[in-house]
């Protein structure tokens, strides 16, 4: 096989919108994995390439599960068996299930929703940072665009706010409809062109322009107008490395988010009986009513706390007391265990909770040491906690009869 045949036509330059087109196979490899490693002629398929993930479709009707791109030189030997090391540059393998008869002509489809949605992302991608580069004068060092999420990285810090400002500008260039055009301009006149992502290349550049708005360097399939690409919206801004990560949607993704923050915020606005406008102050109001409701809870538990308290048997009657409450916050639990104490000489104990959701408990002791009963209370129901020898504090998950059995019949003396 000569070299020649495995230079492929790459067809996507030619034409970013042909999704049916024939190749002749000229090589078929069978991977260690079971996958077939198939190279064209000529192929419409644009690889995984600069953060951009490869395009979908099938080839002689089997499913494409890859399409990679390999640069640089590969060994192969010639028919006379002697090694060929002239450059293999950018290569094209397509990833199949089962392999295609070398030689054989087949018939590819690219799968064009995601071709498209990827163009509209991509384009759109370049005017937010043609918009960024003209305005901050920051370069986009990093992208990612696959099949969920799209993100863009500045090497300087923008905030939501200042995006937003970009994202209108980007949109009012979508609405122009302005040409995306793409050239291969000569060394003499690339060398004197300013575009972002210079390369040290000076051959086979391949720029994209949005005449006016951005000049950069680019192997991507873009939309022809920037009427296609229909919205833009910046739905995250975040520090990343020293400048930050930008977050972006573009076309249908743009529309199906807006679908689904639309159904979000009514279903809320619904449960909260509150115009979607007026949402933050009626989820404000609610948390001050619920706060007020859990204070004055907590008011009438540290009441009932003290009836509990009055109604215990004597010290002499019993030196422990062991008491058992609703949701109590701590201050008002640490309070009564401290208060309990000054009457009694055992182990004075408040839990707080119920069998169901489990207890928080502080257990105090003016005179013993209350790391011993965490200890067995751990060993017991595997309860946390601990502290210091007169308090300790933690929760356990067990009925409180079994806790009330277990320190009548350990602390009875
Ligand atoms: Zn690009």
């Amino acid at each position: 096989m000569r070299n020649e045949d495995l230079l492929m036509e790459k067809l996507f330059y030619q034409d970013t919108h042909m999704i049916d087109f024939e190749a002749k196979v000229t090589e078929c490899v069978q991977e260690k994995e079971g996958r077939f490693r198939v190279l064209l002629d000529r192929t419409a398929f644009f690889p995984e390439e600069g953060g951009q993930g490869p395009d979908a479709g099938t080839l002689g009707g089997l499913k494409v599960l890859d399409v990679q791109i390999r640069k640089g030189r590969t060994a192969q030997k010639d028919p006379a068996g002697k090694e060929d090391t002239a450059p293999r540059e950018d290569l094209i393998y397509h990833y199949l299930e089962a392999p295609l008869k070398e030689g054989s002509l087949v018939k590819g489809h690219v799968d064009w929703p995601q071709r498209f949605d990827y163009m509209q992302q991509h384009t759109g991608e370049h005017i937010l940072s043609g918009l960024v580069h003209a305005k901050y004068g920051y370069d986009n060092v990093g992208f990612h665009l696959g099949k969920e999420e799209v993100t863009l990285d500045f090497n300087g810090s923008l905030t939501l706010k200042d995006m937003r400002e970009i994202e209108l500008e980007a949109n009012r260039i979508v609405w122009r409809n302005l040409p995306v055009l793409v050239f291969f301009p000569a060394p003499e006149i690339l060398a004197g062109l300013e575009y972002r992502s210079k390369l040290t290349l000076t051959e086979n550049v391949r720029i994209v322009e949005i005449p006016g708005v951005d000049v950069c360097a680019c192997c991507a399939p873009h939309v022809e107008h920037t009427g296609e690409i229909g919205l833009i919206k910046v739905t995250n801004v975040q520090s990343h490395r020293g400048g930050v990560r930008v977050n972006i949607l573009c076309g249908e993704r743009a529309l199906g988010d807006y679908t689904l923050r639309q159904d979000s915020v009514g279903a809320v606005s619904v449960l909260l009986s509150a115009r979607q406008d007026r949402i933050p102050e009626a989820v404000t109001r609610l948390k001050e009513e619920a706060l007020r409701e859990k204070q004055r809870a907590n008011g009438l538990q540290a009441r009932l706390l003290e009836f509990q308290i009055a109604a215990l048997p004597s010290p002499e009657a019993s030196p422990n007391a062991i008491l058992f409450t609703g949701e109590l916050d701590a201050i008002a639990l640490r309070n009564a265990v401290n208060a309990l104490c000054e009457r009694y000489s055992g182990y004075c104990g408040i839990f707080s909770g119920d069998d169901s959701a489990g207890y928080r408990y502080i257990i105090g002791s003016s005179a013993l040491d209350c790391r011993e009963a965490a200890k067995l209370l751990r060993e017991r129901f595997g309860a946390k906690g601990g502290g210091t020898a007169p308090m300790v504090q933690g929760s356990i998950a067990a009925p409180e009869n079994e806790i009330l059995s277990f320190f009548s019949t350990r602390f009875s003396s």
